[in-house]
């Protein structure tokens, strides 16, 4: 069974990473940065986990006010820098960890957390920031796998400290429960006192700052009667994503060892780290067996109905570049270089000889037994004037007419618009 064996907070200004990448360890105003994060790097060197998972928030560079969720957990097989708006860090993708990531997925909405979920996602400064000072890379390779959660603080509402803390409670069960042997730390980024928005900006309290460091210790569920604004009276408003810790310190036992805990305000931000090492027994008894059987209850026995596949997130992560491929048919461009030359398209998405022939061959069945999610076929279909009708007959490996016998009309139709193509 899989064991928490820390957990670890640390800011995630944009210095850290600029100090890092500009070398500036010997520098008066950077080095404490670097002595704060060094001990925490050792302890990860030294540890080795299997697996992090690293909650952090994004700052509307991959989550935009197009679609904001609050709890988005990342399945994807790895993450690269983003551009902020000066070209991405040069650092390599970090792999993810998509089994860890399904089930701690399941898990959690067995646990009732509603979750978002994302791949193929560039990830910014929150994310990578404090990420570079804290894993070491040998040639060019994280030492490590990742599964990222992204906490939507940035539009309100936004979840809760009580609610942040909850998620942690079940991002516990979520790892315990993972049936392989393997050792997980837990990462959350952000803080602490900081406001860089309106009159209040510059705004810091190393007073609070030291009480929470406390507190997140020793007493976090104290942490979780606060509101977001009382929040943002001691800690500014931006501060207010020490939410997130709660989220890790929840997946931690009550009692921990504090290893390690670090302060300084070089500018506009209070940069601290915190490593607190996890004091959870294992206890006896078949809890474990007992969530995971609840977490398979919802599609037990879906195997039995037959010609059906329901898209999971497995079926997502196999199948995400085809996926795509189709996706992009909402886009005129990706369809005028479809039409005008379609083997080139295949090539430009990388997609494989197999799923190349799948398409080539409209192969509707076998798209769907690869993991083409029926939606997809159907965007296809109009681009290609084709009704769903015919998708839906060539699924069931019926003549078009055969099938349409079996409707109580006989009608034609698809989600082609306006631009819809003569049919093949
Ligand atoms: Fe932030």
């Amino acid at each position: 069974m899989a064991r928490i064996i820390g957990g670890i907070a640390a800011s995630h200004t944009p210095t850290i990473g600029f100090a890092y990448d500009e070398h500036k360890q010997d520098d008066a105003s950077w080095a404490p940065i670097f002595d704060a994060f060094e001990p925490v790097g050792a302890w990860l060197k030294e540890q080795a986990p299997d697996a992090i998972v690293y909650i952090f928030n994004d700052h509307m560079t991959s989550f935009f006010f197009d679609h904001y969720s609050a709890f988005t957990l990342g399945i994807g097989e790895e993450y690269a820098p983003a551009d902020e708006g000066g070209g991405p860090r040069d650092l390599p993708p970090v792999p993810g960890n998509p089994k860890l990531a399904q089930h701690i997925g399941a898990s959690l909405v067995t646990d009732e957390f509603d979750m978002s979920f994302f791949q193929d996602k560039p990830l910014d400064h929150g994310f990578f920031s404090p990420m570079s000072v804290l894993l070491e890379r040998e040639d060019g390779h994280w030492p490590t796998t990742i599964v990222p959660l992204q906490v939507g603080v940035l539009q309100f509402p936004i979840p809760s400290a009580a609610r942040c803390y909850k998620l942690g409670t079940a991002l516990r069960r979520a790892i315990e429960s993972y049936p392989e042997d393997i050792r997980v730390a837990v990462v959350a980024t952000g803080g602490l006192s900081h406001q860089v928005h309106g009159e209040r900006a510059g705004f810091n309290n190393p007073d609070w700052d030291e009480v929470f460091l406390d507190a997140i210790t020793n007493d976090p569920r104290s942490l979780t009667e606060l509101t977001h604004a009382e929040y943002a009276a001691l800690g500014g408003l931006e501060g207010s994503e020490v939410i997130m810790w709660l989220i890790m310190r929840g997946a931690l036992s009550d009692n921990v060892r504090r290893v390690h805990s670090s302060f300084y305000l070089p500018s506009m931000t209070g940069i601290s780290t915190l490593l607190l090492e996890n004091e959870a027994q294992q206890l006896p008894g078949a809890g474990a067996e007992r969530h995971r059987a609840r977490m398979a209850e919802q599609l037990a026995g879906i195997e039995k109905l037959e010609g059906t596949y329901p898209f999971t997130l497995a079926t997502s992560v196999k199948s995400y570049r085809v996926n795509r491929f189709l996706h992009e048919m909402v886009r005129p461009e990706h369809r005028e270089r479809f039409h005008a030359d379609e083997e080139a398209s295949y090539a430009e998405a990388g997609l494989s000889e197999e799923e190349r022939t799948l398409l080539r061959d409209r192969d509707w069945r076998g798209l769907i037994h690869y993991g083409v999610s029926f939606f997809m076929l159907e965007k296809l279909a109009a681009v290609i004037g084709v009704s769903n009708l015919h998708v839906y007959a060539a699924m069931r490996g019926e003549p078009l007419e055969e099938f349409l016998k079996t409707r109580n009309t006989q009608v034609i139709y698809s989600v082609a618009g306006r631009q819809a193509s003569a049919a093949e």
